[in-house]
Formats: structure tokens, sequence, C-alpha cells
């Protein structure tokens, strides 16, 4: 990846956003222009795990979006969610507008403290 896009710089703590969960792998963050009560965003944070889209994993990126699953999962889990859609989207064709992979979280329960 070449351009460092938003979701670079909300990484970085450049610009801010609504971090609901972080680890050393992955960085959860609110949707600025959410589609349901609760809509999450999901980056990795390691510089090698990075790539723009699905459409670019390659055999050492190829572990990123089950790894980012894994995290919704456990995430809802412990938030107690048990329903909510997962959604990549891949390429302008898909409707991706970030080039910096993430994986959207949407769900009709939203998050108690
Ligand atoms: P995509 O269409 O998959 O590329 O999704 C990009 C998402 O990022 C959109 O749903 C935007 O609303 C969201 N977004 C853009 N800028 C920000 C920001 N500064 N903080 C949080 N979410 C953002």
């Amino acid at each position: 990846m070449t351009e460092r896009t938003i979701f670079h710089k909300i990484r970085d703590k450049e610009l801010p956003a609504d971090i609901v969960y972080e680890d050393d792998l992955v960085l959860v963050f609110k949707d600025i222009r959410p589609q349901a009560a609760l809509h999450l965003l999901l980056i990795p944070k390691k510089e090698g795990d990075v790539v723009a889209s699905i459409a670019d994993i390659t055999k050492s990126t190829e572990h990123v979006p089950g790894m980012l699953i894994d995290k919704a999962r456990n995430f809802a889990k412990e938030k107690g969610i048990d329903g909510y859609r997962l959604t990549f989207h891949v390429g302008k064709g898909g409707g991706q507008e970030v080039f910096y992979l993430h994986l959207h979280f949407l769900s009709n329960q939203s998050l108690k403290d």
C-alpha cells in the first residue's frame, strides 16, 4: 500500500474515532455514518496485516479476514450481541470507499456498557 488512508490515521491516533475495543492486532471503532443501531468497523493494526482490500489478499495476509471475523465473534459474545451482520465491501464496484481492509459489523442491538 502506498497511500495512507483515513483508517491509517485513526489507527495511528492522528484522527479521533469512537474506539470500542483495541488489542495488539485489531482496532474496533464506530462508523461515522451508521447504517444500523450499532455499526462498527474492525481494522487490522500491524503494518504487515494491512492491505487495501479483500482483492489484494496474498499468502502472507490470508489470515487477516479470519482474524477480523474471529474478533467480531468474540466481541459480540462478550457484549451479549446475538444477531449481527458482517460485511466486506470489495472494490469501488462493491461500494468500498476506504482502501484499508475493514470488516463492517452491524446489529440492531446497541452496545451496553
Ligand atoms: P467502505 O464503503 O467499506 O469503504 O466503508 C467505509 C466506511 O467508513 C463507511 O461506512 C464510512 O461511513 C466510514 N467512515 C469514513 N470515515 C470515517 C471516520 N472518520 N470515522 C469512522 N468511520 C468512517
